[in-house]
């Protein structure tokens, strides 16, 4: 997430009065909430992923490629997983209009977060469907992903942000949102509600500075305010970290091997089939048997249509050995840590200096280590 964006995660515009530091022995709630074991040595995985920044927006749009109708559907950028569902909707549309009769078999290009949601909701909707993917889970970069509902994150441009784009972007929010609630209560906890905080040293109203090279995004959280409940500002006591601010808030949030594993069973349960392909070009479109075809490459319809409005963002996620007992995520304001309660593990994302406009997947260890060493100093 942008840092700004860290910000609207937790609702945390509230104004606090300046207070002292608490320490975790002064903390007599009784539920207190437990500490993390934050130590470099629990690290068990960092893996690093691309996000498929457009400026203008994702590409939700249908064109004629070598004597076929494709649907074009990437460009998520830090939104993919919470915008999936409503995106999909949209883009079936297009599907529909493109001429594709249910019954009839289309083929989705693309096994990440967007291929998947798309497959599964053009089979809902009666479609077959065949999935051609050059990789898929694990190794597509939406595997890399923090799992927080973030739809307002990195997904446009505040110039490109006018009124028609926001009223659908939030339409599509909307409609995802009560996707996911439909995915709550399972076994393997696909989907989730945690509570989570924001804590500061230095108060909520210092500003927090973005990179120079990255756009200004705009600030259209507020228009799904009510998909959430209100934040609340900590007194010291009524928290156990040790930081002078912090406020509570709650959050969805996705368990991202659970919930990949299980659109993956659903799509082969109903019918779906999986193809190890990649397209080097989009003439290569016209090889394939179906006539409709929907293009969630993500990051990769850079190369593939050489799409110069597409800018990657690199991202890093590393996980600390399961701790259930832990159930909150956290952020730590203006040391850029946030912590997701996983399930396969407690999900520790940390920002690097360079990550607007970078490919480069190597994980830096490095930069885990130290997002890890801040944590420590909160307990
Ligand atoms: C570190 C990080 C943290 C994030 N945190 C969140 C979060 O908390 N919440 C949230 O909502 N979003 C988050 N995101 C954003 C989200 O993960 C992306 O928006 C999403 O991954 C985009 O999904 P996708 O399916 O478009 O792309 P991908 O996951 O990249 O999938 C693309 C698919 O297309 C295939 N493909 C590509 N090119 C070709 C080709 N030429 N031929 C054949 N197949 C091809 C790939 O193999 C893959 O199967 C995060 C992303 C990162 C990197």
């Amino acid at each position: 997430m942008q840092r700004r964006h860290l910000l609207m995660a937790g609702s945390a515009t509230l104004a606090l009065p300046v207070q002292s530091p608490v320490h975790a022995l002064d903390f007599v709630a009784p539920h207190a909430p437990a500490a993390i074991r934050a130590s470099a040595d629990r690290l068990i995985d960092i893996v690093v992923g691309i996000r498929p920044f457009r400026a203008l927006g994702p590409r939700i749009e249908a064109e004629r490629i070598a004597g076929k109708t494709v649907v074009h559907h990437y460009g998520h950028g830090g939104s993919g997983w919470s915008l999936s569902w409503g995106s999909a909707q949209r883009t079936l549309a297009l599907v529909q209009a493109g001429g594709a009769r249910p019954g009839e078999r289309i083929a989705v290009i693309g096994c990440g977060a967007i291929g998947l949601t798309t497959a599964r909701t053009a089979q809902q909707a009666g479609y077959k469907v065949r999935l051609y993917a050059k990789d898929r889970p694990p190794r597509v970069h939406s595997c890399a992903a923090t799992g927080l509902w973030t739809p307002e994150s990195r997904i446009v441009a505040s110039a490109h942000a006018d009124g028609v784009w926001t009223a659908g972007w939030e339409a599509m929010a909307r409609a995802s949102f009560k996707v996911h609630q439909s995915y709550l209560g399972l076994p393997s906890g696909p989907v989730e509600w945690h509570d989570g905080y924001v804590v500061s040293d230095d108060g909520f109203d210092t500003p927090l500075h973005g990179h120079d090279d990255e756009p200004d995004y705009p600030d259209i959280g507020d228009r799904i305010a009510d998909l959430r409940p209100r934040g609340k500002a900590l007194a010291p006591g009524e928290h156990p970290f040790r930081v002078a601010h912090a406020r509570r808030f709650t959050q969805l949030v996705f368990n991202i091997p659970a919930y990949q594993r299980l659109l993956l069973e659903d799509f082969a349960r109903d019918g779906g089939e999986l193809v190890q392909r990649e397209f080097r070009a989009p003439r290569e479109f016209a090889r394939l048997p179906e006539k409709l075809i929907v293009n969630c490459t993500g990051d990769g319809a850079r190369t593939l249509l050489a799409d110069k409005t597409l800018t990657p963002v690199r991202g890093q996620t590393a996980r600390l050995i399961p701790q259930p007992e832990v159930d909150y995520a956290l952020i730590y304001r203006g040391q850029n840590v946030v912590v997701v309660p996983r399930r396969d593990g407690l999900l520790v994302q940390a920002m690097g200096e360079h990550d607007f406009g970078s490919t480069d997947l190597t994980p830096d260890r490095a930069l885990s280590e130290a997002a890890v060493q801040r944590l420590a100093a909160l307990f």
